[in-house]
C-alpha cells in the first residue's frame, strides 16, 4: 500500500470541528477561582496549576505553609489536563544517554526517581480519595515489527542494571492476554491508565478544600527578586520568600530556563465508544496501556467510557519556544493513520475529538529541577517530557521538602549540568531535522509492518 493511499484513507476521518481546545478530558470548571486583584501575601508562591504546582501546594500546606497559586487559565489548562494519562514509571527512558551524562550511579537514582513516581501517585489517589479510574493494569511497550526487537531489549537490559524492574513479555503471552494482534511482544512495567482531567480536578478540589489560595485567570507577568518576591499580575500582586516556578513547557516565556528545556507540542485523538461487539472482538481484557519503541513512540489505550486514545507519533517545536494552542492536523492524520494500522477490525470507527498540548525536554532528557536568582529562592521544574503524571506529582513532594529545608536524595539525584539549548534560528532547525530524521526512520517501520501483516 503506498504512502500517498494510506494518507487518503484518512481525511475522512479527522475533522477540524472535533478540536477541542482544552482537551479531551475536561473543560474550564464552573466553579472558577476568582481573578487576583488584590496585593497579597503567603509563605510561598506557587505558580501553575498542574501536577507540579498543585501537588507542590498539597505537601506545602500539610506542612503547614501558607500557600498562593497563581494559575494563568484554570488547573489543568497544561499538559496536566491533555496528557494520555499513563502512570509510567521508568519504563522507555533513555537510559543510555543518563548514564553518558551523569554515569551509572546517578541515574540508578534516577531511575529510582521515576520508579517512586508510580507509587506515590497511587498513594496520594487513596489519601486524597481522588476517584480518576485508575487502573492498575500495568503498562505494555510493544513492538510492531520484529526489527525493534534488538532496540527494545537493549533498552530492557541497560535499564534493569540501573534497577529499572522490567519483565519480557512474549507472543505467546501477549496473545493470551488478548493483546490487539499488531503488537507483536514487549516488556511490561508497574504503573496504569488514569483520567488525567479527573486527577487534576481532584488535586485542585483537594488543594481548595486544604485552604491553598488558587488564584485562576492569573498569569504571572514579571516578579521582582529579593528577600521577599513580588509576583505582578494584570490587577494585582503576590508576595512570599519563596517561589516555586512550576509552569513547565511555559516556562521559557517567563524568561526563564530558555536555554535549558524546549516546548514540544504532543497531539491526541480520541475515538467514538466502541460497542460492546467491537470491544469484545478486541479482545485486551486488562485493558493495559500500550506504548509502542518507535523512535517517537505511539501511545494506544482504552478509557473508562469504551474509548481509544492515541497520542504522540509526531511532535512538533514552534520557532522561539512558543506554546500556541492551536490544532496540529498533520499529527491527528499521523494518529488516525496509526490507528487504522494498529485496529484494522475498527475500520470506520470515527474520531469523537482532537487535542494538542505542551511538554518540555533538555537536551539530555534528564529532569531539569532547580534554583535560581540572588538568593536562591526561585525554584523551578520542568523537562519529566513524557512521564510528568507520576514525576511531577512526585516532584510535590520533593520540592516541599526542600523548602522545608530537607533534602531528599532523590531530589539531590537530580541535580547535574543541564546542556545548553541552540540560539534561534539554529534551535528550530536543529529540532526539525531531528523530528523529521526521526519521523522517516518511524514511517521505514510501520511501511515494513504493513507489509508483514499483508
Ligand atoms: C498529549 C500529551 C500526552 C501525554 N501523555 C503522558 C502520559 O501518558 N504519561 C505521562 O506521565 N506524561 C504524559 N504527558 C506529559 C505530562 O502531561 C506532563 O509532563 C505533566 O502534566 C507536566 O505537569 P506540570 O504540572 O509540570 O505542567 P503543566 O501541566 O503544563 O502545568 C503548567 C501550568 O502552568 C500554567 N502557567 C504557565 N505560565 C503561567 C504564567 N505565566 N502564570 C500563571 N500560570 C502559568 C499553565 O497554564 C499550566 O496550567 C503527556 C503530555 C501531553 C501534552
Amino acid at each position: 500500500m503506498s504512502t500517498h493511499h494510506r494518507n487518503e484513507n484518512l481525511i475522512t476521518l479527522i475533522d477540524p470541528e472535533q478540536f477541542r481546545r482544552f482537551g479531551g478530558w475536561m473543560d474550564k470548571p464552573d466553579d472558577l477561582q476568582p481573578e487576583l486583584q488584590d496585593d497579597v501575601s503567603a509563605d510561598v508562591i506557587v505558580v501553575g496549576a498542574g501536577f507540579a504546582g498543585l501537588s507542590t501546594a498539597l505537601e506545602l500546606t500539610a506542612r503547614g505553609a501558607k500557600v498562593i497559586v497563581l494559575e494563568q487559565e484554570f488547573a489543568g489548562f497544561g499538559a496536566s489536563g491533555r496528557n494520555a494519562g499513563y502512570l509510567a514509571g521508568s519504563m522507555g527512558l533513555e537510559f543510555e544517554l543518563f548514564v553518558s551524562r551523569v554515569g551509572r550511579e546517578r541515574a540508578k537514582q534516577i531511575v529510582r526517581f521515576y520508579d517512586t513516581g508510580v507509587p506515590y501517585v497511587e498513594k496520594r489517589l487513596i489519601e486524597l480519595g481522588i476517584d480518576c479510574d485508575y487502573n492498575p493494569s500495568g503498562l505494555i511497550r510493544a513492538a510492531v515489527h520484529p526489527s525493534q526487537e534488538k532496540r527494545l531489549r537493549k533498552s530492557m537490559e541497560v535499564g534493569l542494571d540501573l534497577g529499572s524492574v522490567t519483565r519480557f513479555v512474549d507472543q505467546a503471552e501477549m496473545r493470551a492476554r488478548g493483546i490487539p494482534p499488531a503488537f507483536l511482544f514487549g516488556c511490561t512495567q508497574h504503573g496504569g491508565t488514569l483520567d488525567p482531567g479527573k486527577y487534576v480536578l481532584g488535586l485542585r478540589r483537594a488543594a481548595i478544600q486544604a485552604g491553598v489560595k488558587l488564584y485562576e485567570q492569573t498569569p504571572l507577568l514579571s516578579w521582582s527578586e529579593g528577600r521577599t518576591i513580588t509576583c505582578k499580575t494584570s490587577h494585582g500582586s503576590a508576595s512570599a520568600p519563596i517561589m516555586v516556578l512550576a509552569t513547565n513547557a511555559f516556562t521559557p516565556q517567563l524568561g526563564l530556563l530558555r536555554d535549558k528545556v524546549a516546548p514540544f507540542r504532543v497531539s491526541a485523538i480520541e475515538t467514538r465508544p466502541l460497542s460492546a461487539k467491537q470491544l469484545s472482538s478486541l479482545g485486551w481484557q486488562g485493558r493495559e496501556g500500550i506504548v509502542t519503541p518507535h523512535i517517537t513512540m505511539e501511545s494506544h489505550r482504552l478509557t473508562a467510557r469504551n474509548t481509544l486514545v492515541l497520542t504522540t507519533k509526531q511532535l512538533s517545536y514552534v520557532y522561539g519556544s512558543k506554546t500556541p494552542n492551536v490544532p496540529d492536523a498533520s499529527a491527528y492524520r499521523a494518529l488516525g493513520q496509526a490507528l487504522h494500522e494498529r485496529f484494522p477490525t475498527l475500520r470506520g470507527l470515527g474520531i469523537q475529538s482532537c487535542w494538542s498540548g505542551y511538554v518540555s525536554m533538555a537536551y539530555d532528557a534528564l529532569p531539569v529541577v532547580g534554583a535560581t536568582g540572588a538568593l536562591q529562592n526561585v525554584l523551578y521544574t520542568a523537562g519529566c517530557a513524557g512521564h510528568g503524571v507520576a514525576t511531577q506529582s512526585l516532584m510535590g513532594l520533593l520540592l516541599a521538602e526542600r523548602i522545608s529545608g530537607v533534602e531528599n536524595p532523590l531530589m539531590e539525584a537530580l541535580h547535574h549540568k543541564t546542556p545548553s539549548m541552540l540560539p534561534e534560528p539554529l534551535q528550530w532547525c536543529a529540532m526539525n531535522v531531528g523530528l523529521v530524521a526521526a519521523k522517516a526512520l518511524d514511517e521505514w517501520t510501520n511501511w515494513r509492518a504493513l507489509q508483514r501483516r499483508n
